[in-house]
């Protein structure tokens, strides 16, 4: 099925385009068509996921490829504990799907709204300094090449391309399968905590590397970070989920209604923001509860925002934070959303993130509705000086040159580009500008 004309814009409202068509496959075979009428059109093409990406990764101005149709479970692998999901699946599908198994995600990010083809191809993760981002995940998965070809690409077929399509950016071809390493399912037992920053800071490195799960949110104009410390626990142990009222307050009333005026008081209002922001600081107390792990994990965002994420090595956060803690301070800015800070285990992903070494995020956020430009560009600049990288699917303003010396394997990954899209039928501006033409 294709139709044309229709806006498409990203969650985020940073990037739109107007395809030439809009095709919907929803067949392998169906995406191998759809990538041979574009070849022999002189088009390009690419698919979508959920459009979560800040950046322009997934923006297809010729043939953009729907996914939505190609979902669910194709095989499942008891023994191993590895399920194979069709490319459109999305993140929030999985834990119904996975449950008859006893099967979960080892990890992930903050919500569940993505795509798993889009969450793995710009390297989505979450928190915790033993575990990898979700493409770390990826034991296997099926692409359409260039010429319209099937890929397998496997532990045992193709498998050197494997740390190359697991986190490929959507740059070596549609993929239409992916298979996925689970664990049992499991429970987790959240602590969140508001505390002096200078101390979390200093503990940083400790909790990061002793915790499962542990992360912080930084306010900036407030001296606290609030603290979210998870502990995975067997399916078995007791659970004591936040109440719906509660959760309903949190999330909804407090995350985002409440969140949502106060963002837009103060675009309107600079002034007001440190004061929202620690009556933020005030509201925020210890709070445990013991829960599912997606429930804990992900959470529902409806306010608006744009983010910048880099990944640096682990022990350069602390250091990075305080420079950035310092740029606001002296440039004056009123910075209404937190700053948020992660980690992750070393990958051997060749376009990781945390490819080679243990690694720490820094995600900066705006609202919407105000320019971020000025404030990402300068927070960039500390985060390069860091031997940072960035997020792909995040705002960023570096190109091939410096992402060359960032990645030992970059060059390796323009070979495997080559082999699979010698005609560059799934490129785009932004993959112009990150890899080069
Ligand atoms: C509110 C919000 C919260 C977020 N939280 C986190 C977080 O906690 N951690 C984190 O790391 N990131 C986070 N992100 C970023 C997000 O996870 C990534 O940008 C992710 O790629 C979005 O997935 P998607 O399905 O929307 O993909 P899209 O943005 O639609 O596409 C991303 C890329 O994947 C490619 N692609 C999609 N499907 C296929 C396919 N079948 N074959 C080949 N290529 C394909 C696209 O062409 C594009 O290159 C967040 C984003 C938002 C908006």
């Amino acid at each position: 099925m294709s139709a044309s004309g229709a806006l498409w814009r990203n969650w985020a409202r940073t990037e739109a385009v107007r395809p030439r068509r809009v095709e919907r496959p929803g067949s392998a075979g169906a995406v191998q068509r759809a990538v041979i009428a574009a070849g022999n059109a002189g088009l390009r093409i690419k698919a979508v996921g959920a459009g979560h990406s800040f950046s322009g990764i997934a923006l297809s101005p010729d043939v953009q490829l729907d996914l939505h149709e190609v979902s669910g479970v194709i095989r499942v692998d008891r023994a191993a504990r590895q399920v194979t999901v069709a490319a459109g699946t999305p993140l929030h599908r999985l834990e119904r799907l996975f449950a008859p198994y006893g099967l979960a995600l080892a990890n992930m990010g903050d919500i569940d709204r993505q795509s798993i083809s889009g969450a793995i191809s710009t390297g989505t993760h979450g928190t915790g300094s033993a575990l990898g981002g979700l493409a770390s995940q990826v034991v296997a998965l099926t692409l359409v090449t260039g010429d319209g070809s099937l890929l397998t690409v496997s532990g045992t077929e193709n498998a050197d391309l494997l740390p190359a399509a697991a986190l490929g950016l959507g740059a070596l071809g549609i993929i239409v399968d992916v298979t996925l390493q689970c664990v049992p399912g499991f429970l987790l037992h959240a602590v969140e905590n508001t505390e002096p920053l200078e101390g979390v800071l200093e503990s940083y490195l400790e909790r990061s590397r002793t915790a499962d799960h542990f992360e912080f949110f930084w306010f900036p104009h407030t001296g606290s970070a609030l603290t979210r410390t998870n502990t995975r626990m067997p399916l078995g142990a007791v659970r004591e989920p936040r109440g719906r009222v509660s959760r309903w307050i949190d999330d909804e009333l407090l995350a985002n209604g409440a969140y949502r005026g106060i963002c837009a008081l103060g675009a309107l209002q600079p002034a007001l923001v440190p004061g929202f922001n620690r009556l933020a600081e005030r509201l925020s107390g210890r709070r445990e509860y013991t829960d599912v792990s997606t429930r804990v994990f992900v959470t529902n965002r409806t306010v608006r925002f744009r983010e910048m994420e880099y990944a640096l090595p682990l022990d350069l956060v602390p250091g990075a934070l305080a420079e950035v803690r310092a740029l606001i301070e002296r440039r004056g800015w009123r910075i209404s959303f937190p700053i948020e800070v992660r980690s992750a285990a070393a990958d051997d992903l060749w376009l990781s993130t945390a490819a080679g070494r243990e690694t720490g995020y820094i995600a900066v956020h705006r609202y919407y509705r105000e320019n971020h430009t000025e404030y990402f560009r300068a927070v960039e600049e500390i985060m390069r000086a860091h031997g940072g990288r960035p997020h792909w699917g995040k705002i960023h303003y570096t190109d091939a040159d410096a992402l060359r010396r960032a990645y030992p394997r970059f060059d390796d990954f323009l070979r495997v580009r080559d082999k699979l899209d010698p005609e560059r039928r799934f490129s785009n501006p932004y993959l112009e500008r990150v890899l080069g033409r």
